[in-house]
């Protein structure tokens, strides 16, 4: 599998442009049918719709991705903070799909087909194939610039990351396969050589990255893949322990930064002079110097 990709837009309604960089990839699944014409008629759909809704890609069992919106424009799917920085995926099929229904014979072809669009996007935004948290996700918008994680979400880990949009959303559900999904995605990348792929892992910005495991230049001739994907799940892992144990000392140094400011305006009142005396009734009290 590759990524092939057909362009079938515009929708009625997206949005020109981005207030910011791109930072993730949003998955979501349109709740409907999963058959080889869903994605076609789903953007056939998004051309006639009012309510404002739109993506930036449908895939669905038959291939190609079709794309309706630019990936430099902001479709509608995710609410403002989801929208702004995320590329939108609608995968043709339910939430409410049990894991043997993800991985059966109508949905695996639609999430090859995913994972070689999203492995495409990882490759074409320097987005690193990896799965963000909701704190990571949140991150995204909200950390220092030098320090917003990139990585794929769904659209649930996107409501739950802007309580402020008021999202209710929760597809992908909680049986979609990521386990298999990345491993799909990985696979994908496995196409590129290593420095390329190393590349993209470092794009986590701001993340020192730990030293790379010594890589043998003759392995890859002996058993170039196994060697490859157990070099790079090693090195994934590595990386994305520095990234986490960044962003949780951002964290620490924001909460630490709330707690000094709360704590500086304690002190400069205006708070009540304390007072020996009488409250009303015959309560009397003495403060605590
Ligand atoms: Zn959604």
């Amino acid at each position: 599998m590759s990524a092939s990709i057909k362009w079938v837009g515009p929708p009625r309604s997206y949005t020109v442009g981005r207030p910011r960089d791109i930072r993730f990839i949003v998955l979501h699944d349109t709740e409907g049918s999963e058959g080889p014409d869903s994605a076609e008629n789903g953007a056939a759909y998004d051309k006639r719709r009012t309510d404002g809704v739109s993506t930036h890609y449908f895939t669905d069992s038959a291939g190609p991705a079709l794309q309706e919106v630019a990936d430099r424009d902001q479709a509608h799917a995710a609410l403002y903070h989801g929208n702004a920085i995320g590329i939108q995926i609608e995968i043709c099929g339910r939430a409410s799909q049990t894991r043997a229904q993800w991985l059966d014979a109508a949905s695996r072809p639609t999430l090859e087909t995913t994972a070689a669009l999203v492995a495409h996007l990882c490759q074409a935004h320097d987005i690193p194939p990896v799965r963000l948290t909701t704190a990571q996700c949140r991150a995204a918008w909200y950390a220092t610039p030098s320090s917003r994680p990139k990585g794929i979400v769904d659209h649930g880990t996107v409501t739950k990351a802007f309580p402020e949009d008021g999202g209710t959303h929760t597809d992908v559900g909680s049986n979609f396969p990521w386990d298999v999904f990345m491993t799909m995605v990985e696979e994908e990348m496995g196409k590129m050589d290593n420095a390329e792929w190393i590349r993209l892992h470092q794009s986590v910005d701001g993340v020192v990255d730990p030293a790379p495991p010594e890589w043998p230049a003759s392995a890859e001739k002996d058993d170039g893949l196994s060697l490859n994907s157990i070099y790079r799940s090693t090195y994934s892992k590595a990386h994305q322990a520095a990234a986490d144990a960044k962003l949780a000392v951002e964290l620490a140094k924001d909460n630490a930064a709330a707690l000094a400011r709360i704590e500086a305006a304690i002190a400069a009142g205006p708070v009540p002079a304390p007072v020996d005396g009488t409250l009303s009734g015959d309560v009397t009290f003495t403060p605590k110097t």
